[in-house]
């Protein structure tokens, strides 16, 4: 089935005994054992598992086209929970424009656990040089925070293949919808469903796809159940409600992204345009090879400085000054400002998150900021 259908009738959720089109909301914590000792209901304790969060493993896994997902209680949760899982001292390598988080996560909690090369991923052939006896995975995030990198997953997919190693995907701005890197021989994927698959700016949660059922899968599963760090009952609920209509906010986010972004690339107050739907952008090619469409974020770079920059983000009315992306709600943000000094972003960078407004407002809005 395609992803508008599983989006809403996967992971069979209508409850026999009680006849809900919809679902209801299981906030008991603790589930019934049978006279043999058994659970018939298939729940035994809810940070083990609870209906709520299986239905919403379930529904993600299937539009992944995974074998098993673990939903987490944020995206930080979910790229901590495959850090944790690998062994002190693997080596790992992941992007130079990796999502801020996730960069400080290494740099600091496992400063002195794992050891990490962070290296341009779409130098396909330069990857191999820097595979090492104690490498064990390689990380990538495409389109990628807040360069709109395009990474090609397939290619990657062969060279982690080749030497053994685990190739995880943070799928993030994609959503589901977009690109399913697992097709493309990932093993793992991640989300952050704070942002598109909620899609409402109202929850915070993480999702871990994988492949298959391995060993590694196994130690992932075991850090959700016993580390506990997992999404309520009311969170998994909100996050289904949200997935029946995924397919279409993307198409919305997709349209005006691309709309906005051929009006910025020709606007004469805007030096660059980082967007892969446009021809001209360095990943173009991949990303129609491995994606459907290309996306809602896009950032831009304001001619000038730092000044220019937040002078045009506190000038637009529509986008909201706000870090986060994927709600129907337009953000905007400069990015440098937020991730701090010992940034690599650009000082002029502006990244915008394309919002579900009518794109005649969002451009007009521009009109007047960039005037
Ligand atoms: C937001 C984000 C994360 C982290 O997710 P949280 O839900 O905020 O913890 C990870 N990766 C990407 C690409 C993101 O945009």
């Amino acid at each position: 089935m395609r992803a508008e259908t599983l989006a809403i009738h996967a992971g069979n959720l209508y409850n026999i005994s009680t006849q809900d089109v919809t679902p209801p909301i299981n906030l008991s914590t603790t589930f019934l054992r049978n006279a043999e000792g058994g659970y018939s209901g298939g729940h035994m304790y809810s940070r083990v598992s609870n209906p709520n969060r299986s239905a919403l493993e379930n529904i993600i896994s299937e539009l992944e086209k995974g074998a098993e997902a673990c939903a987490l209680s944020s995206g930080n949760t979910a790229g901590m929970t495959v850090f944790q899982a690998l062994k002190p001292g693997s080596h790992i390598l992941a992007p130079d424009d990796m999502y801020w988080g996730f960069k400080k996560q290494l740099q600091t909690i496992f400063a002195d656990t794992l050891e990490i090369d962070f290296i341009d991923m779409t130098d396909v052939e330069g990857i191999k040089k820097h595979i090492k006896t104690n490498t064990v995975m390689i990380w990538t995030e495409t389109p990628s925070n807040p360069l709109l990198k395009i990474t090609d997953i397939a290619a990657i997919a062969e060279i982690s293949k080749a030497n053994g190693l685990v190739l995880a995907c943070d799928s993030t701005f994609a959503s589901p919808c977009l690109q399913n890197p697992i097709l493309l021989g990932a093993d793992l994927v991640m989300h952050s469903s704070t942002k598109y698959i909620g899609g409402h700016s109202d929850v915070l949660g993480g999702i871990l796809v994988t492949a298959e059922k391995n060993e590694l899968w196994e130690k992932i599963r075991n850090i959700q159940q016993i580390g506990g760090a997992v999404p309520s009952p009311f969170d998994c609920f909100l996050l289904i409600r949200s997935i029946k209509t995924l397919a279409y906010r993307m198409r919305g986010h997709c349209e005006n992204g691309m709309a906005l972004a051929l009006y910025l690339e020709k606007h004469p107050a805007v030096e660059t345009v980082y967007y892969p739907g446009l021809p001209g952008h360095p990943g173009h090619e991949t990303a129609k090879k491995q994606m459907s469409s290309f996306g809602g974020m896009l950032s831009i770079l304001v001619k000038g400085d730092a000044e220019e920059a937040r002078k045009v983000v506190n000038k637009v009315k529509l986008f909201a000054q706000a870090t986060s992306l994927g709600g129907v709600e337009s953000l905007i943000e400069h990015r440098a400002s937020v991730e701090g000094p010992d940034t690599k972003t650009p000082q002029n960078l502006i990244r915008i998150s394309v919002g579900l407004e009518h794109i005649d407002d969002l451009i007009d809005d521009f009109e007047q900021a960039l005037a």
